[in-house]
């Protein structure tokens, strides 16, 4: 069980009002708080520590890198892969998947195709798009049922009918909070002799996120999105699969020898890391890592469930607001929409009152425009410092909200 009370004290950020009113924070799955402890291990690696890392043989340099070598292992035991060699810092989910889309690139043969969702953020989206269009390959987006989970019907006719070569699929969206078999897509995709990318960025807080029982080839997040600062990502890979790809970013730290006439790069995972990584983000991902497992992976996730569910019985007791979707299983964030009250009202309104949501389109656009129809939605995101008492008052001046609106 967890003891929201005592958890709320590690986030000093949730303790303030804004415009008079108690600050109600339910963005989280834009942006996680971070705990103390977390704040406290990126202020201790620069007031003792800090020098840049793999660089120097002087102690502070050693410190430095053993910290990230220490993280990098943190992080391989949180997403259970084989080896520390398997896990790349970047600077998060974005530049994770742009970077594994420009490699994968360099692989595909025109005539091939790559296949994603209706559902993927943006940056699950547009940098695989981009390869195709760039290597002449077919790229897909398999649609979504009625209640915003994947066809996987659709999903298997679109791998029974292409020559694909990925496929690349968000764990939990970040709209729907629909939560995706990505175990059973991975075992399909590879039926199909396809690869598989997992954006874990949503999942990676509440859901188990297990590279070896997904049997996923690469998976993706963002620390910023657990508790660890900005700025700091992962990108896992099989070692056979990375052992394939060739580096697209150049630089320090990368290489083995360099020549007029030719370049040798590093072992696994250095080859990928070019130039001064983030190590004090990565320090503060380990930091992020040891609290949740410290307050259990387990009792977060289902605390976090209990949050979701009431926010959701609750929204639905609201006349005329319609939250988007009915998936299987849902995590993380619900989205809504409220006949003849725009989002961007709603959030503006309620923000006046401490309550903090996000409006727009989540960088889900051929979600909300083409599976959906709308134009914008209102997402509610709750983590595990929220309290039941949070939502009802979310849900109260959402109530007052739309009586001005509607009046
Ligand atoms: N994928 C999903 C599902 C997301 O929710 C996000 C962040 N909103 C991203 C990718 C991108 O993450 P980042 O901005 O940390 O790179």
């Amino acid at each position: 069980m967890l003891n929201v009370e005592a958890v709320r004290d590690d986030f000093p950020v949730l303790e303030q009002e804004v415009f008079g009113r108690p600050l109600v924070y339910l963005d989280s799955a834009a942006t996680m708080q971070m705990p103390k402890p977390v704040l406290d291990a990126v202020v201790r690696h620069y007031t003792h520590d800090n020098a840049n890392v793999h660089r120097g043989i002087h102690a502070l340099s050693e410190r430095s890198t053993r910290a990230l070598e220490d993280a990098r292992e943190r992080a391989r035991a949180f997403i259970n892969a084989e080896s520390a060699d398997e896990v790349v810092f970047t600077s998060g989910t974005t530049g994770s998947l742009n970077m594994l889309a420009d490699m994968w690139a360099q692989t595909m043969r025109p005539g091939t195709a790559i296949v994603v969702t209706m559902m993927e953020h943006h940056a699950n989206f547009v940098p695989w798009q981009q390869a195709c269009a760039r290597k002449g390959c077919a790229f897909c987006a398999a649609p979504l049922d009625a209640n915003g989970d994947i066809d996987l019907a659709a999903f298997e006719e679109l791998l029974e009918g292409h020559d694909v070569s990925l496929v690349s699929v968000a764990h939990v969206s970040n709209v729907l909070g629909t939560v995706n078999p990505v175990r059973a897509i991975a075992a399909l995709a590879h039926a199909h002799g396809a690869a598989v990318v997992v954006d874990a960025a949503q999942s990676v807080r509440h859901e188990r996120v297990d590279v070896r029982a997904i049997d996923c080839d690469f998976l993706a997040f963002s620390g910023h999105k657990m508790g660890a600062p900005t700025g700091i990502g992962v990108l896992y890979g099989k070692r056979a699969m990375l052992e394939r790809l060739r580096p697209v970013r150049f630089g320090g730290e990368m290489v083995e020898d360099v020549r007029v006439g030719k370049t040798t790069f590093e072992e696994l995972p250095l080859r990928f890391e070019a130039g001064t990584p983030n190590y004090v983000g990565a320090i503060g991902l380990a930091a992020a890592i040891d609290y949740l497992e410290q307050m259990g992976r387990d009792n977060v996730r289902a605390y976090e469930h209990e949050l979701l569910a009431y926010a959701e019985q609750r929204l639905g007791e609201i006349d005329g607001l319609q939250v988007l979707g009915n998936p299987q299983h849902r995590a993380g964030c619900l989205s809504f929409t409220v006949e003849g009250a725009h989002p961007f009202d709603i959030a503006t309104l309620a923000d006046k009152l401490g309550i903090a949501l996000r409006s727009g389109n989540q960088c889900a656009q051929p979600l909300l425009y083409e599976a959906y129809d709308v134009q914008s939605i209102t997402r509610m995101s709750p983590a595990f410092y929220n309290t039941m008492g949070e939502i009802d008052r979310a849900v109260d001046v959402l109530e007052y909200v739309l009586k001005l609106l509607h009046r």
